[in-house]
């Protein structure tokens, strides 16, 4: 028997205990030797024309012997000598196809397509196999050759028989492994039998450029016989078929005009398992330093389980038409989670595991290059398919401003042109650089209402007020909305036209486009203001001055309503949004980073409402020209104090009310509404 060398000893071991985390890849590697050896033998042929190699022969075939527990992967490939026996599979990383590639570097062009590198692969076979046996002949050899081993102190290489060039890889299989205290066992019968074996090939090698062939046994009805009475019942026997089970072409690796859209969209339906066309199909190859192809895929609706933690996002990562990863991770930023599909490299390095690749150089490449496509092709959809972008907004639209809340706003840049808004005005859906366009000359920031309800939110006095000042205001329904527009700040609208802020400059502007030049542009910054918080600074001069007048006029009332609401409110004064006697006689605004809607959002997380949770600052703010407010007046005035507390407390309530927020004391309120009535 031939030893191992000792450095090759510590890799088997490691190899079989820990490098590989996921045994059934051992088909993988012995398939993807098996396709090696068929394309060098294929590769020599197209090269030397004195050998005869019929190219609708070369086929691979994986068959199994549950008695014997064995599994045989053939191939009618390029064969090993007793040397290449010794120097391939007894030298663990050692590999012949990497060396084979380079020798061949200079004419391989395309012809060559082989997927070993490493010289591991092939003793994947230990972690499933307590003896491999591999039966070879060289291409021109007359002679075979038996390499066998137990992957533990060394192997031997006698003379033996093949009729054939090519080699047989046999497997005798390891006796299951029953489970033991809450652990699992290792069952290995799973692969002696035609529909294990048939879902490994599809899974990790259903685009091997070779036919894959199994004998599948089917069952057929027997020929009827001549004399068959009438009570003749069909009888069926079982059969025999060589079946190839890989469908070999990647439809990746097509050019997009080659291929028709149903065809993509079969391909994704049955891989990603869904039953509806995808919304979008993108495909790419790229060149230069890292070659790939890439077909991705914007589903047409939501999985059910994206918003949940147990999503795995990710893309199936070929190298060589091999798959090394069914959802490789780092090629997809979180906020597009929901892409699906396939990037196939043959770069792509592989560390010495192909299970544990790393995030790498390369793989960050190809990942900024795919969001990037991604990018673009929403942008593409939004401008030019609207219809199917709402439908996709309203699927994955969360994700993206999640994307930009996560990144405390950074991701902005990319993210927030890609986002959609119920517009009040419009009563449909809008992009920001839509709303800016539209705005009126003078709006200075986006105004937006965040709660749960649409309707609600529309016919909100702090909504309607903004409205009424002809300015349009985003109607924000999710929990996130306002939570991203917080960490966004505020949203640079590109080539807007330019303000001139002294006349002289504006006239001169105004001159040059009457004489033909273009209008000058710029980049605006808005402000994102929730139109329920903070100083809007939307009054005229007038409206400023009356209602400071009417602050001083109505001081005593103020200080007496405060102290009727306690702590329950920061102050109240007089609406600058509420302006006319028909508007609402007063609403709830808040000052500070917190708006009330953001406090019910907090309420109902993870936390809840507990003790010390931050609350929104209150403010009651009173229109000074609606009747109610004339009547408050009237009780101050009169020094009905009991008058003037019942009716704060209501008109606060009513306040609270119309924000979708209960009175802290119902029964309190409808005694108070009783009473009056
Ligand atoms: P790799 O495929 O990365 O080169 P492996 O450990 O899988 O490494 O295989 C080692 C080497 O053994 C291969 O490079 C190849 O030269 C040789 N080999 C393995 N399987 C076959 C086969 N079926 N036919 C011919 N050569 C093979
Ligand atoms: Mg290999």
């Amino acid at each position: 028997m031939r030893k191992f060398k000792t450095e090759s000893k510590k890799l088997l071991d490691l190899m079989i205990n820990s490098i590989y985390t996921n045994k059934e890849i051992f088909l993988r590697e012995l398939i993807s030797n098996a396709s090696d050896a068929v394309d060098k033998l294929n590769f020599k042929s197209l090269t030397d024309e004195s050998m005869h190699v019929d190219q609708a022969d070369l086929a691979i075939r994986v068959s199994f012997d549950r008695d014997a527990r064995t599994i045989t992967v053939s191939d009618n490939g390029i064969g090993m000598t007793a040397e290449e026996l010794e120097r391939n599979l007894g030298t663990i990383a050692h590999s012949g196809s990497e060396e084979f590639k380079t020798e061949n570097a200079e004419s391989q062009g395309d012809a060559l397509d082989i997927i070993g590198q490493f010289g591991v692969g092939f003793y994947s076979a230990f972690m499933v196999a307590k003896r491999v046996r591999v039966v070879s002949r060289a291409f021109g050899e007359d002679e075979a050759h038996v390499w066998e081993s137990d992957g533990l102190e060394g192997y031997t290489i006698e003379p033996g028989e093949r009729a054939e060039h090519g080699t047989d890889v046999i497997l005798t299989l390891r006796e299951n492994v029953p489970g033991e205290n809450g652990e699992e066992g290792e069952n290995y019968d799973r692969y002696l039998s035609e529909w294990g074996l048939k879902d490994l090939i599809r899974r990790y090698s259903n685009y091997v450029r070779y036919p894959i062939q199994m004998m599948v046994m089917k069952s057929r009805q027997k020929p009827k016989p001549e004399d068959a009475g009438d009570n003749y019942k069909p009888e069926y026997e079982d059969y025999e078929e060589l079946e190839t089970i890989n469908s070999m072409t990647p439809i990746w690796k097509k050019r997009r005009e080659d291929v028709e859209d149903a065809d993509y969209n079969e391909f994704y339906k049955s891989t990603f398992h869904d039953f509806e066309d995808p919304a979008r199909t993108i495909s790419f190859h790229a060149e230069g330093a890292l070659e790939y192809d890439a077909l991705l895929f914007i589903p047409g609706r939501a999985p059910f389980d994206l918003y949940s933690k147990d999503y795995e996002k990710g893309l199936a990562l070929y190298s060589s038409n091999v798959m090394i990863m069914e959802k490789c991770a780092d090629l997809l930023p979180d906020y597009y989670n929901f892409v699906r599909g396939v990037v196939d490299s043959a770069d792509v390095s592989l560390n010495i595991s192909r299970e544990t690749l790393q995030q790498n150089r390369q793989l960050r490449a190809i990942a900024r290059r795919i969001e990037k496509r991604v990018t673009s092709d929403l942008e593409d959809m939004r401008d030019n398919a609207r219809e199917a972008y709402e439908r996709f907004f309203e699927n994955f639209g969360r994700g993206l401003k999640y994307g930009i809340y996560a990144s405390y706003g950074a991701k902005a840049t990319e993210l927030a042109d890609l986002l959609l808004f119920w517009s009040a005005k419009e009563q449909k859906m809008i992009t920001l650089a839509e709303y800016a366009k539209a705005m009126p000359e003078g709006q200075k920031a986006i105004y937006f209402a965040a709660g749960d309800d649409r309707d609600r939110l529309s016919k909100m006095p702090v909504v309607t007020g903004v409205l009424a000042r002809g300015f349009d205001v985003l109607l924000c329904t999710q929990d996130v909305d306002e939570f991203t527009f917080q960490s966004m700040r505020e949203y640079v609208a590109r080539d807007m036209p330019k303000v001139y802020e002294d006349d002289a400059a504006r006239e001169a502007a105004e001159k040059a486009v009457a004489d033909g030049a273009e209008p000058e542009l710029e980049d605006r910054h808005l402000e994102l203001k929730n139109v329920a918080t903070g100083d809007l600074d939307l009054a005229s001069e007038d409206e400023k001055k009356e209602a400071e007048e009417a602050s001083k006029e109505h001081a005593d009332l103020f200080s007496a309503m405060k102290e009727a609401l306690g702590d329950h409110v920061q102050k109240v004064s007089v609406s600058s949004r509420l302006v006319s006697a028909d508007d609402a006689p007063a609403c709830i605004t808040t000052e500070g980073p917190l708006s009330l809607e953001m406090e019910k959002v907090l309420k109902r997380g993870p936390e809840g409402d507990v003790e010390g949770m931050p609350t929104a600052q209150r403010v009651l703010e009173l229109n000074a020209k609606s009747p109610v407010f004339a009547k408050l007046a009237a009780a101050q005035e009169a020094g009905d104090a009991d008058k003037v507390k019942l009716y704060t407390g209501l008109l606060y309530d009513q306040a609270l009310l119309v924000e979708g927020i209960l009175p802290e004391d119902p029964v309190a309120f409808a005694k108070n509404v009783c009473e009056l009535m």
